[in-house]
């Protein structure tokens, strides 16, 4: 018998309130050997979000009880799972292409099934660079490792002495290299009351995290400015 993957044996959350597509998704997620979970509020869906174990949501814009943009960003405030949206008008386009949002691609609607399911394998293929977070607690990234469960990240071999959200920030930066982050969606991701906090907040500890880092190798700099957009973390 083939050895199954880690990521075989976890779910899709599909969250989305007309049966008949939530259906159609779970069945052309199954033919590809995905299993799913439907939820059809926003509410249930952040619920199921906290008991975690999910791959993937895959998360329509428009929901009953709130929007998917709502969820999302209540879902970024204790989760990175990655977000695939469903929308249905270019407006709500615009804003996910703003990214200002925190998710990872979107699909129009109508949209075929074969097309959604192309775009989850990307956006999963996008995050094999780490193992499955159970399997390994510390993940390599070039010349850092993150211990999640002790909170630290080493680099070069060498512990850095971070502040929580220093270590937020540069986990959240690390997971994903290259790609390029708004203050926004960092506010989101890292810290616990976005709304109280300004975006000089970002600004401040992304020059403290750099401080840090050319304490121990003062030649490259990991994290980029990307002018008027945000950051990235590079490993060249
Ligand atoms: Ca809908």
């Amino acid at each position: 018998m083939e050895p199954q993957h880690a990521w075989q044996q976890k779910r899709i959350l599909i969250v989305e309130d007309e049966p008949s597509i939530a259906e159609n998704i779970a069945f052309g997620l199954k033919q590809e050997g995905f299993a799913s979970e439907w939820k059809s509020t926003g509410f249930e869906a952040v619920e199921a979000l906290r008991s975690g174990g999910f791959l993937l949501v895959v998360l329509d814009v428009g929901l009953p009880d709130t929007t998917g943009f709502e969820v999302c960003k209540q879902a970024r405030a204790f989760s990175q799972v990655p977000i695939i949206f469903l929308t249905a008008r270019s407006e709500e386009i615009d804003r996910i292409l703003g990214l200002e949002i925190g998710g990872d691609d979107y699909v129009c609607k109508p949209f075929s099934v074969r097309e959604l399911v192309t775009r989850v394998r990307v956006v999963l293929r996008r995050g094999e660079v780490l193992p499955a977070k159970d399997k390994a607690p510390l993940v390599q990234v070039g010349p850092f490792s993150i211990d999640e469960e002790r909170y630290q990240i080493a680099f070069q071999g060498q512990p850095l002495k971070l502040t929580r959200y220093e270590f937020r920030l540069l986990k959240v930066l690390l997971e994903r290299p290259g790609r390029v982050f708004t203050r926004d969606q960092l506010m989101y991701r890292v810290w616990e009351e976005p709304e109280a906090s300004g975006e000089r907040t970002v600004d401040a500890h992304v020059k403290s995290l750099r401080a840090k880092l050319r304490e121990v190798s003062p030649e490259i700099e990991y994290i980029q400015t990307h002018r008027g957009i945000g950051y990235s973390f590079s490993e060249e």
